[in-house]
């Protein structure tokens, strides 16, 4: 049985540079987020709010907290004033809440767009057609003053198909590809969240710059 710093160490050894690695920590006691901790891990991806605002305030502040996870606007307080990054922004609805809760705390947040390309219907997230029909500089630079915009979230569907699996994430790459080309402005537009514990290989042949992986770093004893 391999430990987490093992783990953590055989991950990154096969990660291309410049790929960052989110340890999804949702789920795991303190305990094992400060063993990933002291193997040198520094970003960590929660998906609840309040085990979020427990966590962060539990261990050491050089970490870089992350968001993944469905986010309801009545429990933003529990993440804004911490996180690094929300990867999981699936609406406007909740892109206007997020502005208008930063704007009245008078601070700025870093999200990600995400977008669904899984053929489950259970997924989160804006399709291709939503976030085509958006002009994102604009929004970027009148409405959402507060909420710097980053890049983009996805995941594959959960299948077997290798083949499937690819092409779920070629089309995330696209999307993200032609965003960038049709957003020049925005300057902090550059991330490509993809990639799990099951699939991030398959998610590395269209360069993600962050991968999230939970399970193989935290494998159940
Ligand atoms: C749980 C989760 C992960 C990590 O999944 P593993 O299979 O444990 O690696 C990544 N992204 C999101 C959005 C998640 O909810």
């Amino acid at each position: 049985m391999s430990s987490i710093a093992e783990n953590i160490i055989r991950i990154k050894r096969g990660l291309p540079e410049g790929v960052t690695l989110v340890a999804v920590s949702k789920y795991r006691p303190l305990e094992e987020l400060q063993e990933a901790y002291d193997a040198g891990q520094r970003a960590f991806a929660e998906s609840r709010p309040q085990e979020f605002a427990v966590k962060t305030t539990a261990l050491p502040d050089d970490i870089q907290w992350h968001f993944i996870g469905h986010l309801q606007t009545n429990k933003l307080k529990f993440v804004l004033p911490w996180v690094a990054l929300i990867h999981s922004v699936d609406s406007i609805h909740l892109l206007d809440a997020i502005q208008n809760w930063c704007a009245a705390a008078s601070i700025k947040v870093n999200v990600l767009l995400e977008v669904h390309v899984a053929k489950e219907e259970t997924k989160q997230g804006f399709s291709r057609e939503e976030i085509f029909s958006k002009d994102w500089t604009e929004l970027q630079n009148t409405q959402y003053k507060n909420v710097t915009i980053c890049g983009i979230m996805g995941m594959a569907s959960n299948t077997d198909d290798v083949d499937r699996v690819d092409a779920d994430f070629e089309e995330i790459k696209d999307i993200f590809d032609c965003l960038k080309r049709q957003n020049p402005e925005l300057k902090e537009f550059k991330e490509l969240s993809m990639g799990m514990s099951h699939d991030w290989q398959i998610a590395l042949r269209h360069s993600p710059t962050m991968v999230r992986i939970g399970s193989s770093i935290f494998i159940d004893k």
